[in-house]
């Protein structure tokens, strides 16, 4: 028998779930398919980002602060403490927590909204057709004992997200060659570990495992170092690391890494010379890709581009009728608050039966790093201005000159503020510094609200905070920061 619904999701991760949730609130009837399982083989709401990606990846980049705090920053508040130890696996368990304490919470919103939560893999076979093959707890998908499940709905949305990229020549091995879910459940701390990579996951993992005491060195191909942010803050980043420890090596191309014992040896290129290195374990965290394997049926209608990415127009339409894909698998920025955005966006337009509802605004998505300093930005670089011919005026602000950062111990830092030279709108905001991460919301909504440079610097900041950072910056746009020599 076909089960009907007014919406099919697949994909329970930050688009897909957050999708089904707000199309239930709306009044529609919802099923989510997902196919994700937790360590146990159990299913696990949430996607990449609640199970393998941002949320246990800040448990240990949490954990890790605080062991790196101890060790090198409570000296100078004349705090000793001695004998420091990381129990590792404590530190995983409770990462471990925190992600079966989300997803279940996931799996909660999904009752509470009455949403039919099916676990197995989906696939589109037509305009409203899907089918799901449905994994037994032991795993096995499906056989004659366990046909795929048909289910018809007047609108489907695809929600598949990504999956890291494999680079040929460098297949993953269980323990030594991990991808960015391995490098969560290392159960020691590896001497040596080489990270091909050093974009987002590079260094966050990087400094994950650098602080808790590995010797780390990223490899990375591009001869710029984080060439995604402005490349003044891209250096302040590249000189902090270092002074961390982390070793980054720019222009070296990863070509063969070969597990030779208990060890694995890279080889890659820089400028003409081949190099090797040997270490105990390699992250390979060279970009993701979106996760549509098996997703479409031959015929189904749903095209993708070159890059395998499903086509979508503005609103997150693919090419058939009813059927609509957010997400990682989508064009646009593969991060977890732009495919909630989307979901909720498209739950709008199917409610209301028209694409004039439900807003994105792809200018004022917040990217965030979330190393130490963190660094965080919103709208566009000096470069992006400049190569558009867009006339620009900046005002920065160092956190080393607030009170904040500096009873906090944590002066490294600096937020940028870019406005346009004749009508002050504000285009850009570059940050890097103590919790940036927060930071940059008040900037994202200005920049919502088309504030200009003046409206944040006539806008009264507590002191002391972190957040007069941005309020000097705003005013350094027009050479008047307070606290700054011109
Ligand atoms: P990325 O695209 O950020 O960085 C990958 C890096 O690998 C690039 O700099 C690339 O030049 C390099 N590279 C590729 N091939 C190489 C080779 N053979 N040798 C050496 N270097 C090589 O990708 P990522 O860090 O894997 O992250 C994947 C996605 O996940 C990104 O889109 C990111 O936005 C998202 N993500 C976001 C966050 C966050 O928002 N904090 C965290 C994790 C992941």
């Amino acid at each position: 028998m076909t089960e009907s619904f007014d919406v099919i999701v697949i994909g329970g991760g930050p688009g897909g779930y957050v999708a089904a949730i707000r199309c239930a609130q709306l009044g529609l009837r919802v099923a989510c398919v997902d196919d994700q399982v937790n360590l146990h083989g159990k299913p696990s709401l949430g996607g990449a980002c609640l199970n393998v990606g941002c949320i246990p990846s800040k448990a240990l980049l949490d954990s890790s602060e605080q062991f790196h705090r101890i060790n090198h920053q409570f000296a100078a508040h004349g705090i000793t403490a001695e004998n420091v130890a990381m129990d590792v696996g404590k530190m995983q368990s409770r990462k471990d927590k925190i992600v079966s304490k989300l997803t279940g919470g996931i799996s909660l919103l999904f009752k509470a909204n009455k949403i039919e939560s099916i676990n197995g893999r989906g696939r589109l076979i037509k305009d409203g057709i899907v089918e799901v093959t449905v994994t037994n707890s032991a795993g096995n998908t499906a056989n004659a004992s366990h046909p795929p499940r048909v289910l018809n709905a007047t609108h489907v949305i695809l929600a598949p997200g990504g999956m890291p990229i494999e680079l040929p020549g460098i297949p993953y091995s269980k323990q030594h060659v991990v991808d960015s879910t391995g490098a969560l459940n290392f159960n020691h701390v590896p001497a040596r570990l080489g990270i091909i990579g050093a974009g987002v996951i590079g260094l966050e993992l990087g400094s994950v495992w650098n602080r808790l005491g590995a010797e780390v060195v990223i490899l990375e191909a591009m001869d710029d170092f984080l060439g995604v942010a402005d490349s003044q803050i891209a250096r302040q980043a590249a000189r902090q690391f270092k002074l961390q420890g982390l070793d980054i090596r720019l222009g070296a191309k990863v070509q063969k890494a070969q597990v030779v014992g208990d060890a694995v040896s890279l080889e890659y290129q820089q400028k003409d010379s081949t190099h090797n290195l040997e270490v105990d374990h390699v992250i390979v965290a060279v970009g993701r890709r979106p996760a549509t394997d098996g997703l479409l049926a031959e015929g189904c209608g749903v095209k993708l581009d070159e890059r395998g990415f499903i086509q979508v127009d503005d609103n997150c339409r693919t090419d058939v009728g009813n059927v609509w894909a957010i997400g990682d698998a989508v064009r646009g920025p593969m991060l977890a608050h732009k495919g909630s955005e989307e979901g909720v966006a498209v739950a709008e337009r199917i409610a209301a039966g028209s694409d004039r509802v439900g807003h994105v605004d792809f200018n004022t998505v917040p990217w965030v790093i979330y190393t130490a300093p963190e660094i965080a930005w919103v709208g566009q670089t000096e470069n992006q201005l400049t190569e558009q011919g867009i006339p620009y005026k900046t005002g920065s602000f160092p956190f080393a000159a607030t009170g904040r950062a500096l009873a906090m111990e944590e002066p490294a830092g600096m937020v940028k503020m870019i406005a346009h030279a004749q009508t002050d709108r504000i285009l850009g905001v570059h940050m890097i510094g103590p919790h940036v991460s927060e930071l940059i919301a008040e900037c994202v909504l200005a920049m919502e609200y088309r504030a200009s440079s003046e409206d944040l610097a006539r806008t009264i900041h507590a002191h002391p905070t972190l957040s007069e950072a941005v309020h000097e910056a705003a005013l350094a746009v027009d050479n008047r920061a307070i606290h700054k020599a011109k």
